[in-house]
């Protein structure tokens, strides 16, 4: 994990933003750099680019809102949740779609170099 980086996305799709809303500063989402993490299959059918939500730079009162959002929306246990997002191998998918990405200084330079 590259430190320094601030690279985060926001979601546009009202639905999908709601989870996330005054969770962050200005709802601005963490992510793991730039570059799309995986490609998701939830649906079976066409496959989704997903950013990897930067679970190091959040704060455990962040940590604590996006487990409570989660387990809400997808009926997930409370406590699994919170586990889960302690997991340093665990990927929390960002879906990339009618999003904004902000690419932070350090990933612009290293893209521009
Ligand atoms: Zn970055």
């Amino acid at each position: 994990m590259i430190n320094g980086c601030e690279c985060s996305v926001k979601i546009h799709d009202k639905q999908r933003s709601k989870r996330w809303e005054g969770i962050f500063k200005d709802d601005w989402i963490p992510v793991a750099g730039p570059a799309i993490r995986g490609f998701s299959e939830f649906d079976g059918e066409t496959s989704q680019p997903y950013h990897a939500l930067a679970v190091y730079r959040m704060t455990q009162s962040e940590k604590l809102m996006v487990a409570q959002r989660t387990s809400e929306y997808f009926g997930i246990s409370l406590d699994k949740m919170i586990d889960d997002l302690e997991k340093p191998n665990m990927i929390f998918p960002i879906i990339a779609d009618d999003i904004m990405t902000f690419i932070c200084p350090l990933h612009t330079r290293m893209l521009t170099t």
